[in-house]
């Protein structure tokens, strides 16, 4: 930060790494250290002061990665698994061969894989672009959990929803206390301080991201509700048969179990007590059905259509 002016440089910082400047999160540790702490909405704009805060001292700050109606001009891809460098690696080198300039931060675990682009693109486009290059490098990593793709998709837009943050590069790691600093593609350093780093950072063609998204299939839970699930199908049929043969287990009339429609961590999937009919909890999943559920047949399409869909 020598040379140029200090709120100079955090101001071309934020424009470039933050696509919501009305808002941004900040590290709440947990008191009675039991969990680490958690990212906290901050509620006020993310001034420069915040983000020199971060860059120079231990206060780390987040952004959010969506405005207010849902565009963006950057994207980040949180590999959180001990290969994660390598799996960042090999999307960043994907995303290069396409002619995108993706920046890698290690983390404490795994990395973070950042991209700007020139132009703002609405946020679900910048997700299916990363999702489908993410999906290029390794067609599991894409469905990973562990591999958490920003902005990430929001039930509802508002003034009062901002979305999930992403600690911003080059700040601290909030518990590990120590800085990494931004990586081309071929894993060689963008600069030796953040304001070589910023002149060296590269914009990727928004054209890039728009094509690569057009590319991407809908992930299931992003899928508007098909027309053959709309009529509720009074037809009976055995569920629990149908989930058996999708491999979900403790599938019983009148109990809930994982929904494998969607990315289920809890037991989200309803049985009707006849084992006719399952309902999901979730409102984005195509088994949810704006709270009609699925029959049997329903549920076997659905299933058939998810297996069938490319990663
Ligand atoms: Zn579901």
């Amino acid at each position: 930060v020598s040379q140029y002016d200090p709120v100079e440089v955090a101001t071309v910082y934020i424009a470039m790494f933050a696509a919501r400047l009305d808002d941004h999160a900040f590290w709440r540790p947990t008191p009675d250290g039991e969990a680490e702490g958690h990212w906290e909405r901050a509620r006020r704009p993310l001034t420069p002061e915040a983000a020199l805060g971060g860059l120079r001292g231990d206060k780390p700050v987040s952004s959010y990665m969506e405005d207010a109606v849902g565009a963006t001009h950057v994207g980040a891809v949180d590999f959180d698994t001990e290969d994660g460098y390598a799996r960042g690696l090999e999307v960043a080198g994907v995303m290069a061969r396409a002619g995108a300039y993706p920046m890698l931060e290690r983390s404490r675990r795994g990395c973070h894989l950042w991209v700007v682009i020139d132009d703002q693109v609405p946020g679900q486009a910048m997700r299916l672009a990363l999702r489908w290059w993410t999906g290029q490098a390794n067609a599991h990593w894409a469905r990973d959990p562990k591999v958490e793709i920003l902005p990430k998709r929001l039930e509802q837009r508002g003034p009062d929803t901002v979305g999930s943050p992403l600690r911003m590069p080059m700040m601290p790691h909030p518990v590990a206390g120590r800085r990494w600093p931004l990586l081309r593609a071929d894993g060689t350093r963008l600069g030796e301080s953040v304001s070589a780093t910023l002149l060296a950072v590269d914009q990727t063609p928004a054209g890039l991201v728009r094509e690569a998204a057009e590319r991407a299939p809908l992930p299931p839970d992003e899928c508007r509700i098909p027309a053959w699930a709309r009529p509720v199908a009074r037809e009976p049929g055995d569920c629990v048969q149908v989930l058996e043969a999708a491999g979900v287990a403790r599938a019983v009339p009148g109990r809930g179990c994982r929904c494998p429609l969607h990315d289920d961590r809890v037991a989200s999937l309803s049985i009707a007590r006849d084992g006719e009919r399952v309902w999901c909890k979730s409102p984005s999943c195509v088994a949810y059905n704006n709270g009609r559920g699925l029959g049997a047949d329903q549920l076997a399409r659905a299933l058939g259509e998810l297996a069938a869909a490319p990663a």
